[in-house]
C-alpha cells in the first residue's frame, strides 16, 4: 500500500497515537489504513460416505486436490460465502445442519483465517467451475492423500474420516505455524459430546 485511497497522497507506516503497532497513515487527510486477517471459507461436501473434492485448474497448487473453498466477500456471512464457494468451485448444490461448523485454521504468517462447514450434497449434480479441471466423489480408500493442495484440507479430511465412524463431529481450531518450509498443526481445541 503506496498512495492514500482518499487523496492519492503518499502514504506513511508509522504508529498512531493511541495505537501499538505501524499503519499506513496519511499525513494529508489523516485516514489510517488498517490491514486485517482474511477469512477463507470452504465446505466438506458428502454424500453418503464419500466427499467432493475439487482438482485445482489455477495457481496456487495447480493440478492438486481441494475441497471447495475461497475468499469470503463483504456481505455475506461466513457459512453463506462457503456455500457459495460450493456452488462456483463445484457446481454443487449444498444442506447443512446447525452444526455445520467443523474445522478453524489460525493462520498467523499468512494472515488467513480458515473455517470449513460440514455440508451435505443436495444432489449429484455438480461439475466444475471455472477454478477447477475436475470435481469427483471420493471413499476414504480413494482419497488422493499425496496430491492434497493445502495442508488444512489435508488435516480436515484427516479429522473428517476419523470422526465419520462415530457419526461425531466436534468443532476443532487449530494454530498452524510456518516455519522453516514446514507447517505444523496443532490442536487447540476438542469439544466433547456433553450428553
Ligand atoms: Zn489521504
Amino acid at each position: 500500500m503506496k498512495y492514500c485511497h482518499h487523496c492519492t497522497a503518499l502514504l506513511v507506516l508509522r504508529v498512531p497515537d493511541g495505537d501499538d503497532r505501524e499503519r499506513h497513515c496519511c499525513d494529508a487527510c489523516n485516514a489510517i489504513f488498517y490491514q486485517n486477517p482474511k477469512n477463507v471459507v470452504g465446505t466438506v461436501p458428502v454424500f453418503e460416505d464419500q466427499v467432493l473434492l475439487c482438482k485445482r485448474a489455477i495457481q496456487p497448487r495447480i493440478g492438486k486436490w481441494t475441497l471447495p473453498a475461497g475468499f469470503m466477500e463483504n456481505g455475506e456471512s461466513s457459512l453463506e460465502g462457503a456455500i457459495r464457494e460450493t456452488r462456483e468451485e463445484a457446481g454443487a448444490s449444498v444442506t447443512v445442519q446447525e452444526d455445520s461448523l467443523y474445522t478453524l485454521f489460525n493462520l498467523p504468517g499468512i494472515n488467513q483465517l480458515y473455517m470449513f462447514f460440514r455440508a451435505e450434497l443436495s444432489n449429484l449434480d455438480f461439475s466444475p467451475g471455472i477454478e477447477s479441471e475436475a470435481v469427483a466423489l471420493f471413499h476414504e480408500s480413494e482419497i488422493p492423500w499425496g496430491e492434497i493442495a493445502f495442508p488444512v484440507v489435508k488435516s480436515t479430511l484427516e479429522h473428517y474420516f476419523r470422526d465419520l465412524p462415530k457419526n461425531h463431529f466436534p468443532v476443532r481450531m487449530f494454530d498452524v505455524h510456518h516455519g522453516d518450509r514446514r507447517i505444523t498443526t496443532h490442536l487447540i481445541s476438542h469439544s466433547h459430546k456433553s450428553d
